[in-house]
């Protein structure tokens, strides 16, 4: 099989599958007192001194959840909460994963406004863009890093610098869920309050992510219980699920350079294939190249997508963000003419240059054997 949907999952790496099955033979609760206990604590506090390092920060910044959809939701009712007695404006890209555009939705129908920063004529997204649009009504500015339907980077830091000089009170979150572990993403660097990630993303299981929520910003709990995760998220914590997160940042953190390198090619390789073959590429040059969304004029996504399942190639219509409910994310980047017929192709450093000649020559085939549509 060929795997070429690593932005949707990824498949958990042997280290992650070995850090889960202690997780799950160490099955003392975190919070017990006794030897078992401590035994559990200590994984969970490993895994947590391993996201922080990868990421730059105290330990005591990172606070785990059961996903990044948690984590930006966290974010954007916690920063709500924090400061809706005296403001109520919450501004985000257009593009933001609906883990963000849908928690900032329910604050627009609670009585907030949501300002959406769309990218210019051009397809790319300005920095002054959302620096101009911050007021002192701003309690919130939420951008993510990279784009999950098509691999564009915004600019993050640049955002939130220009932010945090206008009004060092609004808060700043960056969802890094398609960036962390593939591209740098340093705290100090990203100038963010708080970062969603997730594990499942990178070769970790599903069902646990972490928030980064950086030390001195006072985020009100939305999870009430036990007083877990210092008392900021309560539940007792999946241990083998972190020990898994924790193990997959393990081992990547040290070659994320590597593996960009890596990665870069093959999207060279893909993309230089796609132009040959007259196919539309989506994705900007400068986008993270692990995703890469790609047009077959003519051939609807969804067809092609299980004409290459049934050659074993898996890929992601690039239009559907969950279940064939179509996003804006590719009209809002420019690309609303082929979004019925985008591919989005996403990478993990396994992936190989033959994948993609087989990618290629799948495609050619069911322009073959497939009837074209206007
Ligand atoms: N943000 C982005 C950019 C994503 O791609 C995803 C997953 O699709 C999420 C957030 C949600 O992550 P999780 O599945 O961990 O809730």
């Amino acid at each position: 099989m060929i795997y070429f949907d690593n932005a949707a999952t990824t498949a958990v790496c042997e280290e992650a599958v070995a850090a889960v099955n202690k997780g799950l033979q160490n099955f003392g609760n975190p919070s017990s007192l006794h030897r078992l206990g401590l035994d559990a604590e200590l994984i969970v506090s490993g895994a947590r001194e391993t996201i922080a390092d990868a990421l730059g920060a105290d330990p005591s910044e990172v606070y785990f959840t059961s996903g990044a959809t948690e984590s930006s939701n966290t974010a954007v009712f916690g920063a709500y909460k924090a400061h809706s007695k005296r403001k109520n404006k919450v501004i985000i890209s257009s593009v933001e994963h609906p883990a963000t555009a849908n928690a900032a939705l329910a604050l627009e129908e609670a009585g907030c406004e949501v300002v959406r920063i769309a990218p210019r004529e051009d397809g790319r997204f300005y920095a002054g863009d959302f620096i101009d649009a911050a007021d002192e009504n701003t309690f919130l500015v939420s951008v993510m890093m990279v784009n999950n339907e098509t691999g564009y980077v915004l600019p993050v830091s640049e955002i939130f610098s220009g932010i945090k000089k206008k009004d060092r009170t609004i808060l700043t979150h960056c969802d890094c869920v398609q960036g962390f572990m593939k591209l740098p993403v340093k705290v100090k660097k990203l100038g963010a309050d708080m970062i969603s990630l997730s594990g499942h993303k990178i070769h970790a299981p599903k069902g646990v992510g972490a928030l980064y929520l950086k030390k001195g910003v006072h985020l009100p709990s939305l999870v009430y219980g036990g007083g877990q995760e210092s008392g900021f998220r309560s539940g007792t914590e999946s241990v083998p699920l972190i020990a898994g997160f924790g193990a997959a940042v393990e081992k990547l953190s040290p070659t994320v350079n590597e593996r960009y390198k890596k990665v870069s090619a093959l999207r060279d390789c893909l993309v230089s294939k796609c132009r040959e073959k007259g196919y539309t590429v989506n994705s900007t040059e400068d986008a993270s190249p692990y995703v890469v969304s790609i047009a077959i004029k003519g051939l609807r996504s969804e067809v092609l997508l299980h004409y290459l399942e049934k050659k074993q190639i898996y890929v992601s219509s690039g239009s559907a963000c969950s279940k064939g409910k179509k996003s804006s994310v590719l009209a809002q980047f420019g690309c609303a003419a082929v979004s019925d017929f985008t591919l989005r192709i996403s990478f993990c450093s396994d992936n190989t240059a033959e994948e993609i000649d087989t990618l290629i020559n799948e495609i050619a085939n069911a322009e073959n054997e497939l009837a074209k549509v206007r």
